[in-house]
């Protein structure tokens, strides 16, 4: 279809120029008048708004045919909007060297639109008859009206014009042909102009096209790294907007069949139904919208189908088989990143969860572990676990010929608890003295080694030093009595001590001199500390 032009003239020749145009057969011509302001003073004109206004609601551009205020040079604001400037405006109707002959005869040429009110422009010039009658025969030999052959009361306003200001007059016969001609050049010119910026336009479009398309492939690039489906969802919805130039897609999330999640700028009431309606019917993979000006699009990834994008309102329904092409060309890829992202969420709970378990699993054992070790009335270590404690740092404290030291505990008289006020006080004060020792904190290795006797081991510890923490653990145990529910109850006991020596080679070795210092200690009269082999109390192996 050829481009539509609205052409704007002074409304004095509007008659003419639509004459002349049916003559043309040009049909995209639409003639539209703006005032005739012109006046006998020139430089009075206004033609603002016939420069101003854009070309009306269908039309691709405006012609302004400018026969007055041709001086000014601003350029219309909208470029679709083109001037035309002329001398004068009788230019329209006949070339110089019709005009010029005449005017040097002292013609004063009038148009048919202009002599039709001849009244109004005397009136404007501020003339009476008289003036104006004085004035017209001063400057002027004749009325000259150049006749088209359009209007035929031109003649007559002629001759009454004449007849008031007393001048002689003559018509002269122009015909349309000039007129005809003059507007055929402007048209063609302006559909030159035309064509060639929308091949411009066409080209820059392209050209934005262009960029579109190696963003989008950045994008694909993108979608490899992208680990959640909805931030992939966004970023397909983001490629196609690029691709199809659409700001109406409509991503549907579907999952075992079923359209699940829809994301979309605008979504409107039926989009669900649509979507879950074209999802069941589409077979091959895409399915055109019963309007055509639009398709829906299954993303799919091996068997799965995981998503439905809605490509509506295509911006140039022309291309839509192009655009379709386009889609199923990525589609797949873009099946690929969602299917991907499921992957990787599964993958991460699947990691999750199974943390979680081994955490579990961990603290149950270590709980299982420690009740293993532990002696369930004192919640000391038990004589199993402190053996093997015990094996370790023995053979390193052998191995480094460092010092350490076992020390032995035995409560004095303790059968008389038992016996005095039964086997569950015996129980109380059993823990609350293994309580009161472990506050003493002599050594990570505190255990409990058979019925009311404790042991200490103490790795980087000399004789000196052993000595002196039993003595701490003594003091700790006599210096207040245990409180029990049968009231306080002073304890004590006796504490043996052996140090690593020479001829020691086994922890039980160790142990057993501890617990020989241990019965001197008894011997002695108990509540107080012997060390093996410092003393004769102590008998020797
Ligand atoms: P001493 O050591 O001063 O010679 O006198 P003693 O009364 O403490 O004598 P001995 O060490 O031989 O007695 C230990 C008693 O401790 C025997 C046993 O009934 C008691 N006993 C051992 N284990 C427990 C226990 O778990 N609870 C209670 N209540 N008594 C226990
Ligand atoms: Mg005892
Ligand atoms: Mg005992």
């Amino acid at each position: 279809m050829a481009d539509m032009l609205c052409l704007r003239v002074c409304s004095h020749f509007r008659s003419d120029v639509e004459t002349a145009l049916a003559g043309l057969g040009e049909e995209g011509v639409r003639v539209q008048a703006y005032p005739a302001i012109c006046t006998l003073r020139r430089g009075r004109c206004d033609l603002a708004e016939a420069r101003v206004t854009p070309p009306p609601e269908g039309y691709d551009g405006a012609l302004v045919l400018l026969g007055c205020d041709g001086e000014t040079q601003a350029a219309p604001p909208d470029p679709r909007v083109h001037l035309v400037k002329l001398d004068h405006c009788v230019h329209l109707l006949a070339g110089p060297d019709v005009l010029e002959p005449e005017m040097q005869a002292g013609a004063y040429l009038v148009t048919a639109g202009w002599i039709k009110q001849w009244r109004e422009h005397l009136r404007v010039m501020g003339f009476d008859r008289e003036t104006a009658g004085q004035f017209f025969r001063e400057c002027t030999r004749e009325l000259l009206l150049l006749d088209t052959g359009n209007d035929t009361r031109a003649v007559e306003e002629l001759e009454a014009m004449a007849r008031y200001l007393g001048v002689p007059c003559r018509s002269r016969y122009v015909g349309l042909d000039y007129l005809r001609l003059f507007l055929s050049g402007a048209v063609a010119k302006w559909r030159h102009l035309a064509a060639e910026a929308k091949t411009k336009e066409v080209l820059a479009q392209a050209n934005r096209k262009v960029a579109d398309y190696a963003m989008a492939f950045d994008l694909l690039v993108r979608l490899s790294h992208i680990t959640d489906e909805e931030a992939t969802i966004a970023a397909i919805q983001e490629l196609f907007a690029m691709l199809f130039g659409c700001t109406n897609l409509v991503y549907a999330q579907v999952d075992e069949g079923r359209v699940r999640e829809i994301f979309a700028a605008d979504e409107r009431p039926q989009d669900r139904l649509d979507l879950q309606q074209a999802l069941d019917a589409l077979h091959e993979g895409y399915l055109i919208m019963p309007s055509g000006n639009g398709f829906f699009l299954r993303i799919d990834y091996q068997d799965a189908v995981l998503g439905l994008m809605l490509v509506r309102e295509i911006p140039f329904p022309a291309y839509r088989d192009q655009y379709l092409n386009l889609g199923l060309a990525i589609s797949n890829l873009c099946g690929l990143a969602i299917s991907n992202a499921r992957t990787f969420v599964k993958l991460q709970e699947t990691e999750q969860n199974l943390r979680r378990e081994r955490d579990i699993n961990a603290s149950l054992f270590e709980q299982v572990r420690a009740l293993a070790d532990m002696d369930p009335l004192t919640e000391l270590l038990n004589r199993r676990r402190f053996s093997e404690l015990a094996e370790i740092e023995f053979a390193r404290a052998k191995r480094y010929s460092k010092p350490i030291a076992v020390i032995m505990l035995d409560i004095d008289h303790f059968k008389r608890v038992n016996d005095t006020y039964g086997h569950g006080v015996g129980d109380q004060v059993l823990k609350a003295i293994a309580e009161r020792l472990r506050a003493v904190r002599v050594s990570d290795i505190l255990a409990r080694y058979g019925g009311e006797e404790l042991v200490a081991l103490c790795p980087e510890t000399s004789a000196r030093e052993a000595e002196r923490l039993a003595e701490r653990l003594r003091l700790a145990l006599r210096g207040s009595a245990i409180d029990t529910t049968e009231g306080a109850i002073p304890m004590t006991a006796s504490i043996g001590v052996a140090v690593l020596e020479d001829g020691v080679d086994h922890l039980d070795a160790l142990v057993d001199r501890a617990d020989q210092a241990l019965y001197a200690a008894k011997s002695a009269g108990r509540d107080c500390v012997r060390v093996y082999g410092s003393g004769a109390d102590v008998s020797e192996p």
